[in-house]
């Protein structure tokens, strides 16, 4: 009998840990367990023919609500192409509601809910033997379950290969399951958390390490909910300082304590990657939603992550959480906002299958698409419209703060902006990107891809023409700011038009060049051998006269070194003169 665990992963960076786990759980299953991995880009009809090219028995999907829609005409297909071959389907978005948008298509044969290392084996040697499942085994199958005795499970990571997950993410489990309980999330739905033993941690690591992936996210739902567990993996990780890999956890910044705060502090710059939810500052909506949270302790504990300058730090915040209104959402935005972390991801609700936000949607009168994935459309206290402009920031948020394009000035604008956030008395960050997502909007860039290079000047025209009122700079000082962000992360020499200066010229700045060359040799000292030649073809040499706001020197002759980029944000290093 052959076997084939299809994961269809959402892109195709991602790699697939369950299907994995699910091969290691079959390894006395009779005959061959084969894992066979894609991504929802590629199309139907070549996924669909490499499957049946592998003349399968028996067809298992890993399906969530990224995947959903792409597995059901995917089933549907090879059903047809054989009736014989056994369709099952697992994974969270099967795991309720009996079997969700499966439960009635009858090209699926068996729906596993739940945790399947135990119930897909078994299965799989009914299959082999011939003998059906009676309807309680059934039922039994469609019952949501979770693994008791995660030390028992096999290792998925035996079947990780050297290299076979160059230019991939690798994913790594230490616990599953979570200590709270958000309405919203699927992980409030099992009870606790439960460890796997560190020695089988420490393993898994080692092998990934081996894998050319550069990143490791552990897929742990609160990493840092046990103390001594999690100082023990990150001082453990520390020896993969120089492997050229990053370490992502996800984390709940209130639960970090002085240790963790400690062991963070003293992590290799870019070693580690923390992200962080925040998802409202206020308390009502928290609490509605089961996660009261000490928001202010949680928010100084990012502060103080974001001032050590070694971790790259992602926060979030969900837009269409119950009593938070456009308004209050506003300060929710502005809070995070100044945390000034390396990511600000704004996401939306989603009242996934299982979740209990979604039995209770009527009370908050939250409308949502019947689809995967179910994102709201309104509530009782927010519109449409209103979450439509939000999308809108979201977006600029990726374009312009994420990319870390405009790092130093969104700093200048938003700290010289006329007026702050009457309520939080901190700079007013939501006005100006409800401008941007305006400007944005109204002028087509939303709909088509821009390339980076033209952001430069769509960024200039909108604080030229939308927002020259409400700030203070100077438009030539807003220009040596763009400039400056440009060499900082596009590491190009070619700068665009609007940003090139006549006193700037190639002569006035190899002058330069050769003025401060001792000094670029105390600060950059593997130039100390190199010709002027050389050296000028690696860095750009300029002075800038750049506004307090932005928190740097303000006149100065910087020279951004193209060959150091941070390991933390990106950008190329800049060096004052
Ligand atoms: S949202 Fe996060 S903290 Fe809340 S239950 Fe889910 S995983 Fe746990």
């Amino acid at each position: 009998m052959k076997t084939l665990l299809v994961a269809i992963n959402s892109q195709y960076v991602h790699s697939n840990l369950a299907v994995l786990y699910l091969k290691a759980a079959c390894s006395e299953v009779p005959g061959e367990v084969k894992v066979l991995e894609f991504s929802i880009n590629e199309s139907l009809k070549s996924v669909y023919s490499a499957i049946i090219r592998e003349k399968p028995d028996v067809v298992a999907f890993s399906c969530y609500i990224w995947n959903i829609e792409y597995v059901i005409k995917l089933s549907e297909d090879i059903k047809k192409a054989n009736q014989n071959i056994i369709i099952i389907a697992g994974g969270p978005e099967v795991s309720f509601d009996n079997g969700g948008l499966l439960c009635s298509k009858d090209f699926v044969d068996y729906i596993i809910a739940g945790e399947g290392e135990h119930k897909l084996p078994q299965l799989l040697k009914s299959i082999q033997k011939g003998i059906k499942p009676i309807v309680d085994e059934i039922n039994k199958l469609k019952s949501f379950s979770v693994v008791d005795g995660l030390e028992t499970l096999k290792s998925p990571y035996q079947f990780i290969e050297k290299n076979s997950l160059k230019n991939k993410i690798a994913y790594v489990e230490s616990s599953r399951g979570c200590p709270f309980r958000c309405s919203y999330c699927m992980s409030s739905i099992t009870d606790g958390v439960r460890f796997f033993p560190l020695e089988k941690v420490f393993d898994a690591i080692k092998r990934l390490t081996k894998s050319g992936t550069r990143i490791i996210k552990f897929v742990d739902r609160t990493f840092n909910s046990k103390e001594e567990r999690a100082l023990e993996i990150w001082n453990h990780i520390r020896q993969y300082e120089n492997a050229d890999i990053v370490f992502h956890f996800e984390i709940d910044p209130a639960l970090l304590t002085e240790k963790m705060l400690d062991c963070l502090e003293k992590m290799p710059p870019g070693l580690v990657q923390l992200e962080a939810g925040i998802q409202s500052v206020h308390q009502k909506t928290l609490s509605a939603v089961n996660r009261p949270r000490p928001v202010e302790k949680a928010i100084k504990n990012i502060e103080k992550i974001v001032s050590f300058k070694n971790i790259h730090t992602h926060v979030d915040l969900i837009a269409g959480l119950p009593y938070e209104s456009y308004d209050l959402f506003r300060q929710s935005f502005n809070r995070v906002y100044n945390l000034s972390a390396h990511h600000f991801q704004l996401g939306f609700l989603k009242l996934l299958r299982g979740s209990e936000l979604r039995n209770s949607a009527d009370f908050h009168g939250i409308k949502y698409r019947s689809y995967p994935p179910y994102e709201i459309i309104s509530n009782k206290y927010i519109t449409a419209e209103e979450l439509l402009i939000l999308k809108d920031i979201a977006e600029c948020l990726e374009l312009f703060y994420n990319s870390g394009r405009f790092h130093s000035t969104l700093k200048a604008i938003i700290n010289s902006c006329i007026k702050g956030d009457s309520n939080t008395g901190l700079p007013d960050s939501f006005t100006l990107f409800e401008k941007l997502a305006l400007d944005m909007r109204e002028k087509g860039y939303l709909e088509r891809p821009v390339k980076a290079f033209n952001l430069y000047e769509i960024f200039f025209m909108f604080i030229k023409d939308r927002v020259r009122d409400i700030i203070t700079l100077p438009i030539e000082t807003i220009k040596e700011c763009l400039k400056f962000d440009y060499l900082r992360s596009m590491k190009n020499l070619t700068l665009p038009a609007f940003l090139i200066k006549k006193e700037s010229s190639k002569k006035t700045r190899q002058n330069m060049l050769k003025k401060y060359r001792d000094e670029l040799e105390q600060v950059l000292p593997r130039f100390k051998k190199h010709s002027l030649e050389s050296i000028w073809h690696q860095i750009y040499i300029d002075e800038f006269s750049l506004p307090a706001e932005t928190g740097y020197p303000q006149k100065a002759v910087i020279a951004f070194d193209f060959g150091d980029i941070s390991p933390v944000t990106g950008l190329a290093g800049a060096y004052y003169l």
